[in-house]
């Protein structure tokens, strides 16, 4: 009887989720599920970070052709450059999303286009699509400072820091989103950036991937019900985001800032939530990121167009950690250096910077040492443990070469194992800065290493290293990057030319 009665109910569950299909699914299910087929909206023409205004144009012309989505020009950037809206839906809840006031911050804009990609496509989420839609409106801008991002920097073509300029209005790209703003109206907004890779979640090791912030609206960082919405919203996507990245969440500083666009459109009346995009270990394009920005935004559509929020509580936002600044590129643990024939016990960290070449899209490093003494508060993404070992300079190779071609030829393993980091280049000619060989390449001169005398460990500079253990190489350093010497793989990402 039982086993019938079991029947029965299967037949029914089953029965009824065909008819009602996604609307049966709960958040949690929607989520996964779509978060398993995330590789089929994520926007193929965008790969990497670096992507301008014009690698939007041909996408943002695609969507003209559904009538799904409304595109009206706002207006231009200093450069000339149209900035968009695009806008989807005919719901009542208005939901406004900019991204990329910041020009090099840019891993919203890719998750937005993917967003526009879900709702494009003709798949098993169309009722659940149409139903978000008749509940919310969205209108996005996506790249809000295209000058910036033209040469991948943070400010638009007057240098001006357009989060600081809410108020004064100088810029165009500024009152474009001061007018949109106040002609829409909408009851939530998603403030989207990218924060520094080096921030962690409170005092952990662990990066803060994501960071959410309710932007207060005055000094006293008063919790009225327009930022109170945003408090509870983004307790709910830390829930979620959580499912995929355990703990990986913080808090961005919630000092008001009387100058900045989230603090004054919380005060202008539309709940305000900041994204900021942090760091992920081995994700330097952030793609993982862009992913987890897509889920949140999508948890958060989700959440408006059912009022989800309202299910959660301030409390459970104030127990989010803060950021903190506790993370470095690189620390080499207890590395013992040689002074005046006395040892000292070091740790040594560096911080990789990344270089654009010629404002375009590509970028090499050049890497420097960012702290030194007792590291024990900090956390590396990479960390080596060097007990036991001693650094020492790293050596120019004796023999002077014509051409890159004879660089090229030599066994560059063999080079490491005495303690070589650094050749020179003669004759050939070369304009770039940068070399993925796997060592340092002195064009004409050896000047560098005589400057440099007996000084490893420098705030700022970025010497080459050689690390022994028991009198043998173990690792070299060469700008900031480890080969560990036993790895047949060159782990260099790219060493440096000087000049
Ligand atoms: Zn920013």
């Amino acid at each position: 009887m039982k086993k019938i009665i079991l029947l029965i109910f299967n037949i029914f569950i089953s029965f009824s989720y065909f008819l009602y299909g996604q609307n049966m699914m709960s958040k949690e299910q929607f989520i996964e599920q779509l978060s398993k087929k995330y590789d089929s909206y994520k926007e193929a023409n965008i790969k990497h970070r670096r992507f301008k205004h014009s690698d939007l144009q041909p996408l943002i012309e695609n969507l003209k052709k559904s009538n799904l989505f409304k595109i009206n020009t706002l207006g231009k950037s200093i450069e000339g450059r149209t900035i968009p809206l695009i806008s989807l839906g005919t719901g009542q809840t208005k939901i406004l999303l900019w991204s990329q006031m910041h020009g090099d911050e840019s891993t919203a804009t890719m998750a937005m286009f993917d967003i526009f990609n879900f709702f494009s496509k003709n798949d098993d989420f169309n009722a659940l699509k149409q139903d978000f839609l008749s509940k919310v409106t969205l209108y996005c801008i996506p790249m809000l400072n295209p000058d910036g991002a033209e040469v991948w920097k943070r400010r638009n073509a007057y240098d001006i820091d357009l989060n600081r300029d809410a108020l004064r209005l100088q810029s165009p790209e500024a009152v474009i989103l001061k007018n949109i703003r106040d002609s829409l109206n909408p009851e939530f907004g998603f403030n989207l950036h990218d924060q520094s890779i080096f921030y962690t979640v409170g005092n952990t090791p662990i990066p803060a991937t994501i960071s959410f912030l309710a932007p207060a609206y005055n000094y006293a960082k008063d919790i009225n019900e327009i930022r109170g919405r945003a408090m509870k919203l983004i307790a709910e996507l830390t829930e979620m985001i959580y499912k995929f990245m355990p703990n990986q969440v913080a808090k961005y500083s919630d000092d008001f800032e009387p100058r900045a666009f989230g603090d004054n459109i919380q005060k202008w009346g539309t709940s305000v939530v900041l994204i900021e995009s942090g760091g992920y270990a081995n994700d330097a394009e952030k793609q993982y990121i862009r992913k987890m920005n897509f889920i949140a935004l999508m948890t958060g559509i989700y959440s408006i167009a059912n009022q989800n929020w309202q299910q959660y509580t301030i409390e459970q936002y104030n127990a989010i950690p803060f950021n903190e600044r506790l993370l470095k590129s690189l620390i080499l643990r207890s590395l013992s250096m040689k002074k005046n024939n006395k040892d000292y016990k070091i740790d040594v960290a560096y911080i990789y910077n990344e270089v654009g070449i010629n404002g375009d899209r590509d970028f090499y490093y050049k890497n420097s040492i960012d702290e030194i003494g007792d590291l024990s508060i900090f956390y590396g993404y990479k960390e080596i443990d060097c007990t036991g070992m001693i650094a020492e300079e790293g050596k120019v190779y004796p023999k002077k070469f014509k051409d890159l071609k004879e660089i090229k030829k030599l066994n560059i393993k063999s080079l490491y194992q005495e303690g070589y980091t650094s050749v020179i280049l003669e004759k050939e000619k070369i304009t770039e800065d940068f070399t993925d060989i796997g060592v340092n390449i002195l064009i004409k001169t050896d000047k560098r290493y005589k400057k440099a005398g007996t000084t490893l460990a420098e705030m700022g500079k970025n010497p080459d290293m050689v690390i022994r253990q028991n009198g043998k190489v173990r690792y070299i350093i060469i700008n900031g990057f480890v080969q560990d010497i036993d790895n047949e793989q060159n782990t260099i990402i790219n060493a440096l030319i000087y000049r």
